[in-house]
């Protein structure tokens, strides 16, 4: 949804700021950017449940679970992993073995590296529920719908290409999650969804920042106000790639990078969007 306008240190910010801790405001959704270095993992956080979107790497894993222990994490109700390379799944044994977990979406049923079939060992260890997803798969938790656009298959290899897509929806704010996607699927989201849907407030960047990934056109279907990249400080791969950040700019959108920010937290109540002392308003 589009914004109208900024509003800074709102209304709702002081009654959040005078209700000592965010449990006590009346966010409907927290997206929880965690810092595991060049990998993703994104914590939501809502009044009825917790879901996790990626586990980062095997080297930060020993961090995210100090990470969720520090933030009261005790059950997830799902965690999705959008696909099997290592830097999405690498510490998600470590938290399905730590977090009581409902339910697991992977992007197909093939175990085709040893992180992948540690993760569906797990899995299985835990009597975790295990659901290969495509588009169409929709899940509503109190206010938030999770919609899963892409891949159109569920019997997709598993890899960059076939990433899980998701959209996070509350009442007037929107996300999109595209894991690695490169810019062919984009095109095809694009020509899947139109502008409607893929309309957004925050974009998590694909890939990491990499050139495959993040094309103009694809900027300009999502129009996101804030467009945040997951990567590890100095990484080898030049994540994020100039280019991209040029896009970025270019769309117009505020880039939040975890390599300089650290740990990246919004806040919406569906109506407004919150990050820092910064507040949007959705509509
Ligand atoms: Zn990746």
């Amino acid at each position: 949804m589009k914004r109208i306008r900024v509003v800074v240190l709102t209304v709702w910010l002081c009654l959040a700021l005078v209700s000592c801790g965010s449990a006590e405001t009346d966010a409907l959704l927290k997206i929880h950017f965690l810092d595991v270095g060049q990998g993703d993992c994104i914590l939501l956080r809502t009044p009825d449940g917790d879901i996790l979107i990626d586990a980062g790497t095997e080297e930060s894993q020993e961090m995210l679970c100090l990470s969720l222990d520090r933030l009261g994490v005790e059950e997830l109700l799902l965690a999705v992993f959008t696909h099997t390379d290592e830097d999405h799944i690498g510490g998600a044994d470590g938290v399905l073995s730590m977090i009581p977990t409902r339910e697991v979406w992977v992007n197909g049923s093939a175990s085709d590296n040893e992180s992948a079939q540690m993760l569906f060992r797990t899995v299985e260890k835990n009597d975790i529920e295990l659901r290969a997803v495509c588009a169409g798969e929709i899940r509503r938790i109190g206010d938030v719908v999770l919609s899963v656009f892409f891949p159109f298959d569920s019997d997709a290899a598993s890899g960059n290409e076939n990433s899980i897509v998701l959209k996070v929806h509350c009442k007037n704010f929107d996300m999109v999650l595209t894991g690695d996607a490169g810019s062919e699927q984009e095109q095809m989201l694009i020509e899947q969804y139109g502008t409607a849907q893929l309309d957004c407030d925050i974009y998590k960047v694909g890939h990491h920042g990499s050139n495959t990934s993040s094309s103009a056109a694809f900027l300009s279907a999502m129009t996101p106000q804030y467009a945040v990249i997951s990567c590890g400080a100095g990484n080898s791969y030049g994540h994020p790639m100039g280019e991209v950040l040029a896009r970025l700019e270019e769309s117009g959108a505020v880039v939040l990078r975890t390599d300089l920010d650290g740990e990246i937290v919004f806040e919406t109540n569906g109506s407004e969007l919150r990050y820092r002392d910064v507040s949007l308003v959705l509509q």
